[in-house]
């Protein structure tokens, strides 16, 4: 079973990824650790992608493209991927397409993790950890028990990466550039969406139980 997972940044696409390549032993296709591994061992593809980063540019469809070829070649993972962060435009959706046929797979699920804009924005203008154990709360969704202060009762606000406006932006752009693909799924009919709004057990349980279907 290969399985794409659609959602924008801060959505917890990651954290159910994680999930889900444990319970279905799955291999998590990630363009960005692909593109982060290729660097570290230096080959002649890792160094063409530092010299596009260096130049500011985003690493081409081209490239990307080498990278998912790669790992769909390799037979160990065949059938067995979670496509995380990939397709991102609808360019890469046709050329994952022409892959799959290449080396005899299908897309099985593309899920997505519908979430809107103000519930990313309230998971990170929210989050606060406490100082001493570094847990995470967040005073919308997941706040500290009244009763109990945590550690110390210190608590530190928001981290100093999660800036609104750069989620905003982000945001946008994933939107405006996976809309098409999303369709593209939809008309193959292997589109489900889940509620991104809900529980990480919540989305866990629903994603679980629309991939058993599948399974079965
Ligand atoms: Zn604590």
């Amino acid at each position: 079973m290969n399985i794409i997972i659609f959602g924008p940044p801060g959505a917890g696409k990651g954290t159910q990824s994680d999930f889900i390549v444990k319970k279905f032993k799955l291999f998590q296709l990630s363009t960005g650790n692909l593109l982060r591994d290729e660097i570290k061992k230096k080959t002649q593809l890792g160094l063409e992608i530092n010299k596009e980063i260096n130049s500011g540019n985003l690493v081409s469809d081209k490239i990307v493209g080498k990278l998912v070829e790669n790992f769909l070649s390799n037979t160990n993972y065949k059938n067995k991927i979670i496509f995380d962060g990939y397709p991102r435009n609808l360019s890469q959706a046709n050329d994952l397409d022409k892959l799959l046929i290449k080396y005899e797979q299908k897309i099985d699920l593309a899920l997505n993790l519908k979430t809107d804009i103000e519930i990313i924005k309230k998971r990170i203008t929210g989050r606060y950890s406490c100082n001493k154990c570094g847990k995470i709360y967040n005073k919308f969704f997941n706040p500290h028990p009244k009763n109990n202060n945590c550690c110390s009762g210190e608590f530190l606000n928001k981290r100093g990466d999660d800036n609104i406006d750069v989620a905003i932006k982000r945001f946008n752009t994933y939107t405006k550039e996976t809309s098409p693909v999303l369709d593209f799924y939809k008309k193959k009919k292997l589109y489900k969406e889940i509620n991104g709004e809900s529980s990480i057990d919540q989305i866990y349980k629903e994603i679980s139980d629309i991939i058993a279907v599948i399974e079965a």
